[in-house]
């Protein structure tokens, strides 16, 4: 067959009509016009989303904050059986949300199911998580006082998310503010509305079943206007927003302006720094499906190679090998590595990149290009390129969302591949490959990479959730996932109790009346 199970898959996810219909979850609250999604595999239409109304937000924040009495009540514990109730869920159709987020956005299907395996992963993390939203007790310096700190909910969060991890940034943020007592309200990116329709139907699911409102999990769909009705209003404590640093700007302005929390995870420029003593086959297959995996669309995805001049050649030759063997093609077939971009803008982009580094004195030394004819008729498929450049091109200064790849040289010590990979705007991913201790730790120092992440001896793609994820710089300073990124999905409150017959102040303050 050449549907690949999507159409079964869709089913299974409670999408019925493909082609043509619209979609259920979403259409509680939603009157707007309708979006359209369309996949990048076949160029086929998937399905029709309604976009969510001014008048259909205020419907979805009345749920949202009616939810929230009833959820922040409910024991962190017992909300963390809720979650893992969710994660069971995701198991059972890991399978066909795995597909259809392969289908929508274009990542390989088992890319597709390794997001869909990072929000089970997630959620086991919550459900431990729930049992541990720790704070601290203090000795106060009055006698027979007693001093701690405990963390509450923040109420409702706003999620909006990126086409690029369709679903798995979403899971991220929610299972952590689930458990913390936090409801949430999510408007996943206009380019893969069908991957939010789908999981809001697992976790209504879920929440009926367990007689819960479904507010506790609300959709919002629509463009940046509808990102803006949840930056703008004062109800939402915390915005958690995943995508450019174009966007980030604008939205973290909107949110400081009303005083209010953002978590921001925005675009990357991630480096590789291939030194003397790297291991050659292990840094080509990083380098290449750091490069090349989700053709590029990863936040963080290689775009640059920063190698020493010594084995430049060598290594040059490796990845340039290593490329000559990627199929491109649908990447719900399994023998292909490549699968196309997320739409014919991001084509042009990837065609302006390639034209530019040239431009600038660049060396295309791995030719690109957009592929045509049978399979490729979406015009999304291109060819992964390399290009020889220098740092300082305004090119390679800046994020091509598509499989570009720029080689670059250092000579003399790894201070110098250091300052190439810092100097940069962004700081999400870094990586060097080395065998040698001094290289590694001096990357690893305060003097070495400025990076929210910083991997040695492995490339810049492909983090774990248990760690605390996000990137400094440009990328917007925000964390989630793993480690304590909890914390900010819920606010702090220092509590100290008198259990004596006695008011003394602190400080020694003496006030008698
Ligand atoms: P984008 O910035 O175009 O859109 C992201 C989301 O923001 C969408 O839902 C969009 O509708 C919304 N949005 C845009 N303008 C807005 C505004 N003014 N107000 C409110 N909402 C607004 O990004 P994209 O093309 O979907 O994703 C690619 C980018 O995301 C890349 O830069 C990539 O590096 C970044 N990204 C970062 C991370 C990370 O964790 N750091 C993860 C995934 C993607």
């Amino acid at each position: 067959t050449t549907d690949f199970g999507i159409k079964e898959a869709l089913a299974t996810l409670g999408l019925k009509d493909i082609n043509e219909g619209t979609s259920t979850g979403s259409d509680n609250f939603s009157n707007g016009e309708l979006i359209e999604s369309y996949s990048p595999v076949d160029g086929k239409l998937i399905g029709k989303v309604k976009s969510t109304t001014k008048e259909d937000y205020e419907k979805v924040m009345e749920a949202a904050t009616s939810a929230f009495k009833t959820w922040r009540t409910m024991p962190a514990p017992l909300r963390g059986e809720i979650v893992r109730q969710f994660g069971d869920k995701l198991r059972e159709k890991k399978e066909a949300l795995g597909k259809l987020v392969s289908y929508e956005m274009g990542k390989s299907y088992q890319e597709g199911l390794g997001e869909v395996q990072e929000m089970i992963d997630i959620c086991d993390f919550a459900v431990g998580l729930s049992r541990q939203l720790h704070g601290l007790t203090m000795h106060s310096e009055r006698p027979g006082h007693r001093m701690y700190e405990q963390y509450h909910p923040l109420g409702v969060v706003g999620i909006i998310s990126a086409f690029n991890f369709p679903v798995a940034v979403w899971a991220w943020n929610t299972a952590l503010a689930w458990i913390c007592g936090d409801v949430c309200v999510w408007k996943p990116s206009e380019k893969t509305p069908m991957c939010g329709v789908a999981c809001q139907n697992i976790a209504a699911e879920v929440f009926a079943a367990n007689d819960l409102p479904e507010g506790i999990c609300c959709l919002i769909n629509g463009d940046y206007r509808v990102g803006e009705f949840m930056s703008k209003d004062t109800r939402i404590p915390l915005i958690s927003a995943t995508g450019s640093t174009r966007m980030g700007k604008i939205v973290a302005k909107e949110v400081a302006g009303r005083l209010g929390k953002t978590l921001l995870e925005l675009g990357g420029n991630n480096a590789i720094i291939v030194t003397p003593d790297a291991d050659i086959k292990m840094t080509v297959i990083g380098a290449v499906f750091g490069a090349v995996g989700t053709a590029g669309q990863r936040c963080t995805s290689t775009r640059r190679l920063i190698i020493h001049d010594s084995i430049y050649d060598k290594v040059k030759d490796a990845v340039v090998a290593a490329y000559g063997q990627l199929r491109i093609g649908n990447p719900l077939d399994e023998n292909n590595h490549v699968g196309p971009i997320i739409d014919k803008d991001a084509v042009k982009g990837y065609e302006a990149a390639l034209e530019k580094v040239v431009a600038e004195g660049g060396k295309i030394i791995v030719e690109g290009g957009v592929l045509s004819g049978e399979g490729y008729e979406s015009g999304c498929y291109v060819k992964p390129a390399i290009a020889e450049a220098d740092n300082s091109f305004e090119i390679v200064q800046h994020e091509t969302f598509a499989p570009v790849l720029y080689l670059l040289k250092y000579s003399g010590d790894v201070t110098n591949a250091l300052d190439v990979q810092n100097g940069v705007a962004q700081g999400l991913s870094s990586a060097i490959m080395t065998n040698n201790l001094r290289e590694a730790e001096h990357f690893l120092s305060v003097q070495g990479s400025d990076c929210g992440i910083a991997n040695v001896n492995i490339g810049t793609s492909g983090a774990e959730i248990g760690g605390a994820f996000g990137g400094e710089k440009d990328t917007g300073g925000g964390r989630e996932s793993g480690s304590d990124a909890w914390k900010i999905y819920m606010r702090r409150q220092t509590n100290t109790i008198n259990y004596t017959t006695e008011l003394p102040l602190a400080q020694g303050i003496k006030f008698d009346l």
